[in-house]
């Protein structure tokens, strides 16, 4: 386990589609455990793989209620709409008014291939999607419709 570099806004690995995962091996195990190590230690919401450099189709989502292991993950129903906040930890200390889908249903593989299908509303939700967004190469920052001015901390 270990903690990895998270990339940033500007690197192009983040504006590329990821592998389908087919191999349900020890790398992917260690793959799954780094994320949650590197999401838990940055403090955010959910982390993909593309974020520390590796083109598979994997994310991580941790909103508070436990940890959720998309591997594969395909959105299958949306329901309503949510307009809000959203950041991400590849672009650090911006934040945007993003509009998600209020209710999103979800089907994923954890690392042992098993097909799971979660659903999640509000936060859960826009993780889900925002994650899943990851994959297929495209930042919230697109969808954003206005940034929010943050009070410089440092
Ligand atoms: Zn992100």
């Amino acid at each position: 386990m270990a903690i990895r570099n998270i990339v940033k806004h500007g690197d192009e690995v983040l504006t590329k589609k990821c592998r389908v995962v087919e191999k349900f091996d020890d790398r992917l195990n260690t793959l799954i455990e780094d994320l949650f190590d590197t999401l838990y230690d940055s403090g955010g919401a959910g982390l993909a793989a593309p974020q520390v450099g590796v083109m598979r189709r994997v994310a991580v989502v941790d909103i508070g209620d436990g940890p959720y292991e998309l591997v594969n993950p395909e959105i299958i129903a949306v329901e309503g709409e949510q307009t809000g906040a959203e950041g991400c930890l590849s672009y650090p200390g911006k934040f945007g008014i993003v509009t998600r889908p209020m209710k999103v249903k979800i089907k994923a593989q954890d690392r042992h291939g098993e097909w799971h299908e979660y659903e999640g509303e509000e936060l859960l939700a826009r993780a889900f999607c925002h994650e899943t967004d990851h994959l297929d190469g495209n930042m919230f920052m697109d969808l954003v419709t206005e940034w929010i001015e943050v009070e410089d901390e440092d």
